[in-house]
Parts: structure tokens; C-alpha cells; sequence
């Protein structure tokens, strides 16, 4: 086997849990490893630190999927998705996914497949045609499971069809649909790529979270088709929801919406940028018989908060959930203004008492940062904040000690005075 040799002390920070090798990191790599290839990881005295997928076109040249597998094929992975399957049974049950709910199943180095996303939704296929209740379209369709998959670094890419078979054994699924139509593809010198890997997926299908119903577009939708990670914090806002006037800032397909309203929120406002989002709102409203209560906006969150405050609206609760503004550290001062400037805006709107639950899906921006925007922008706005609850992904998205990347969503549940 190939391998490579770190400079001296390039491997504390692998020893305490980090899979990344960067190319300024490496002292030499003997043999020549192809694109792709399995290489063992050594320290500068010789020793092994584990096993990695080499990438000669990434910054990130080596990701350790493994410190003591030699070997990643098929049984490699089946062993990992086995294991990815214990911790969500210990998190959520044995019988999580017969019981209907959707999970993410592997989520890249935190579940030891490096940049391999495997989101498992149950539902029931959506026939066609705008059937507004969920009986009437699931009648008769049995559920199934159907996988969305993204595959982000080159050692996972030049496995697919192994990882293919893997995911068949040890999941079931009925079908699985490839989604790495994600930008992050071309830091590891690789094209988007999308479309049918194995067996059947419907367009759309009807899945249930936190007891609602949402229509997801698992060829179309962003990311995955769902965004599985908000699963607990919807729950959690929800909870602040009963009787109060809601703003879903970033509210894509309506998960923090839809739970609000059925929650008894008096009146939810609903804003995105993405009309085809919020097409797939309007019907999941209507599918869990909350249309009326729910309006729905297609704007820019920047000038839309700007517009509200001039028509002097106001808010008992917020949500603000926008999509990673820092995608790397050069960024992050930007990502920072951006924060700030939304925070700021919806401490304006809430009512003296409101409540804020808001959002930075940005690893790189870290839980500091956040909380010193969340400090700055209550400064500026001349509020005090009172912290209900500090959270972040649910536990299907691991967070590994070691790893900050993994460490992604900074979720703050607030009270503004
Ligand atoms: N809250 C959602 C997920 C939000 S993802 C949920 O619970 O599922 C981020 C969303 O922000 C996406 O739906 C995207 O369409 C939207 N978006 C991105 N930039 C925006 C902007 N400038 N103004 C409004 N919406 C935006």
C-alpha cells in the first residue's frame, strides 16, 4: 500500500479526531497512489495514524476513513452503515424507521464514509395531480424507503457502485437517487452529478415529521429534498408558537411553519426566495389543514425585514434559518455582517417578550462567533436577550469531538426584552 508521511506534528490534531490531511501537511507520499486510491497515514517517526482516501486535486489531500481497516470495499461499508444504523437506533429507537421516520442515515466522517451524505425518507409515493389531503394520495401506495444521496469527496466517487450494493444490504431501500448537484464537488476536482442509482424513486413523495405531513421533491428540492438536521429544533420552536404571531424567515418547505401553525400559532408569515419552496408550502398547509392561518411571501429576507419594519409590523416569534453565508474562513467577516444585519432586524420586530430562534448553518462561523453577533446585533438594536435553550443538529447529523466541521448548526432559542 501507499503511503504518506506528515511533517512533524501534522498528526496531533488527526490523533485527536480530525480526518482531514491537507497538502501542506504532507512531508512525502511514497508509491503513486491513483485518484481515489487507499493510503496509510504515517507520522513523521513512521507510526500509523490510520487509513485514507488519497485526492491529489483537493487541498484536502487524504480523508482517514478508517484507523485500522486497510481495505474500504464493500464490506468496509457495509460495516459502516451498520453502525450508522446502531446510533440512530440508539437515538430514536429500533423501530425508528418502521414507525416512519426519516433519518440521515450516514453523514460523511461523522459515521467514518468522508463526504458520503445518505438521507433514508419514508413515504408514500405522491401520485400525480394536486390531491390536497394526504389519505387520499397515499391511499393505497404502499410506504417505502427511498434514498437521497450526495457523494462529496473523490474516495467516496469512485466507490458508488460499491457503495451502491452496500447501501442495498444493509438498508433495503426501494430506491436511491443520487444528489451531488452541490458546489462543494469541485473543491475535489469533480462534476455535479444527479440521477437514478438503483431501483425506482417517485418524483415526490409524502413523508411525516413531528407529526405533520410534507409533500418533498426528492429529484428537485434543495439539498436532499428535506432538511433533516432541523428535525428537533422545529419541535422545539414550535413549543413558543401557541396563540402567538409568527414570522418563518427562510422558511423553504414550510417545516417550522406548518409545526407552528398546527402548534396554534395565531397567524404564521412564511418568506423565501424560492417560489418553487414555497409552492410545496402552500400544499403542505393544506395537507395538515392550516392554510388559513398561514400567508406566504416570496422575497429576499434582506429587504423583506426592512419592509415589514417600515410597515410597522410586529412579531411574538422568529424564526431565522438562512443558508450557510460562510462557506469558508475567508468569508466569515461577511458571513458576520450578514448575521448581524438579520438578527438585528428581527429584534426590532419581536414585541418586548418575543421570542427568537435563530440559526447559523455555517461551520466555519463558530458557536463564539455566533453568540457575539447574537451580542452585538442585541446591542445595536438596544435589547437584552434572555437564552431559553442553545441547541444545534439533531442527532442523526453526530458531532464528532475533534471534528468542528461536524459541528455545524448553532441553533439559539431566545427572549427579547
Ligand atoms: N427553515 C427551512 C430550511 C431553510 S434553508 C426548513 O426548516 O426546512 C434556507 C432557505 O433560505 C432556502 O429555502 C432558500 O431558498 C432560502 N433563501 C436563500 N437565500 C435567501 C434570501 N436572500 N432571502 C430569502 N430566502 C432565501
Amino acid at each position: 500500500m501507499t503511503a504518506i508521511t506528515l511533517k512533524p506534528k501534522e498528526d496531533i490534531r488527526l490523533r485527536h479526531g480530525h480526518p482531514w490531511i491537507y497538502d501542506n501537511e504532507i512531508a512525502r507520499v511514497e508509491g503513486e497512489p491513483s485518484p481515489g486510491d487507499e493510503v496509510e497515514i504515517r507520522d513523521a517517526r513512521g507510526f500509523r495514524v490510520g487509513y485514507a482516501f488519497f485526492n491529489p486535486n483537493s487541498k484536502i489531500r487524504a480523508r482517514i476513513y478508517s484507523r485500522t481497516a486497510k481495505s474500504a470495499d464493500e464490506a468496509f461499508f457495509a460495516r459502516a452503515f451498520e453502525s450508522a444504523k446502531e446510533w440512530r437506533h440508539f437515538c430514536f429507537g429500533r423501530d425508528a424507521l418502521e414507525r416512519g421516520m426519516s433519518l440521515r442515515l450516514a453523514y460523511g466522517e461523522a459515521d467514518s464514509v468522508p463526504g458520503l451524505i445518505v438521507d433514508g425518507f419514508m413515504g408514500v409515493p405522491l401520485s400525480t395531480g394536486n390531491k390536497p389531503h394526504a389519505a387520499e394520495e397515499g391511499a393505497g401506495s404502499p410506504p417505502g424507503l427511498w434514498l437521497s444521496v450526495q457523494f462529496l469527496s473523490l474516495g467516496v466517487e469512485v466507490r458508488k457502485s460499491l457503495i451502491v450494493k452496500a447501501l442495498c444490504a444493509v438498508f433495503a431501500p426501494d430506491g436511491i437517487v443520487e444528489r451531488s448537484d452541490a458546489p462543494v464537488r469541485a473543491l475535489e476536482g469533480l462534476p455535479e452529478s444527479t440521477g437514478l442509482l438503483w431501483g425506482s424513486v417517485p418524483e415526490r413523495i409524502i413523508m411525516e415529521e413531528n407529526g405533520a405531513l410534507f409533500e418533498i421533491d426528492l429529484a428537485g428540492g434543495q439539498k436532499t429534498g428535506w432538511f433533516l438536521d432541523q428535525r428537533a429544533n422545529r419541535r422545539a420552536a414550535a413549543r413558543y408558537a401557541p396563540n402567538r404571531r409568527v414570522l418563518d424567515m427562510f422558511c423553504n418547505q414550510g417545516g417550522f411553519s406548518i409545526l407552528a401553525a398546527k402548534a396554534g400559532a395565531a397567524s404564521v408569515l412564511s418568506v423565501d426566495s424560492s417560489a418553487e419552496a414555497l409552492e410545496l408550502l402552500k400544499r403542505n398547509a393544506a395537507r395538515n389543514q392550516v392554510a388559513d392561518r398561514i400567508s406566504v411571501v416570496e422575497a429576499n429576507a434582506f429587504d423583506y425585514l426592512r419592509d415589514l419594519e417600515k410597515m410597522g409590523q410586529r412579531f411574538d416569534l422568529i424564526i431565522l434559518d438562512p443558508p450557510a453565508f460562510a462557506k469558508n474562513r475567508a468569508a466569515l467577516e461577511g458571513a458576520r455582517r450578514g448575521y448581524k444585519e438579520l438578527n438585528l432586524r428581527a429584534m426590532h420586530l419581536l414585541e418586548r417578550g418575543g421570542v427568537l430562534a435563530t440559526f447559523s448553518c455555517s461551520h466555519s462561523f463558530s458557536p463564539e462567533m455566533f453568540d457575539a453577533m447574537l451580542a452585538d446585533a442585541a446591542f445595536d438594536s438596544n435589547r437584552r436577550l434572555r437564552i431559553l435553550e442553545e441547541r444545534a443538529q439533531d442527532l442523526d447529523h453526530p458531532i464528532m469531538v475533534g471534528y468542528d466541521e461536524s459541528r455545524y448548526l448553532k441553533c439559539r432559542i431566545v427572549q427579547v426584552w
